[in-house]
């Protein structure tokens, strides 16, 4: 699918910038492999059919003898799979990840258990939320925003004791 507006992206540092411009099948996967790769619950890619970094580039790991994953080598973010037939970048990656809802799951049979039920897990009660916001709202995030930069400054302040 052709993009009317470019979809832009990248790692949590603001290093590795990207461009898409046009996109094919979002998806799920909940293979062993893509679970080590995410250190989560598995990968949700979409496949990107022309795209450009905008700033950096990502580091790799060749994980098999078909496919490679990007990463990010200053901060550590995984962002794309890559074989022979193409790129698919990380959903979450991007600026806008709610836009890319997945359309299939893949390798289900390795699910992790517990990932049925998660939206369906206790919240913070509004007192318990209230406890630690003042905690919360001390944080400064050196995280990039959710848009493009100009410039970025990729370590700020000081590091956590
Ligand atoms: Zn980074
Ligand atoms: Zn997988």
């Amino acid at each position: 699918m052709k993009l009317a507006e470019p979809l832009s992206g990248g790692c949590q540092c603001g290093a590795v910038r990207f461009s898409v411009r046009e996109v094919g099948r979002a998806s799920i996967c909940f293979c062993r492999m893509c679970q080590k790769a995410s250190g989560s619950i598995g990968g949700a890619f979409v496949a990107a059919k022309d795209f450009s970094y905008t700033r950096g580039a990502p580091a790799h790991f060749q994980s098999s003898s078909r496919a490679r994953r990007g990463f990010c080598a200053n901060c550590g973010t995984p962002l794309t799979f890559e074989t022979a037939h193409g790129v698919d970048f990380s959903i979450a990656a991007f600026d806008k990840a709610g836009d890319l809802p997945p359309v299939i799951q893949l390798s289900p049979e390795t699910r992790l258990p517990w990932t049925d039920t998660l939206t369906e897990l206790p919240t913070r009660t509004p007192e318990e939320a209230a406890r630690v916001a003042p905690e919360y709202a001390a944080i400064r995030s050196y995280q990039h925003p959710d848009h493009d930069t100009s410039a970025w400054p990729i370590n700020t302040g000081p590091t956590a004791p």
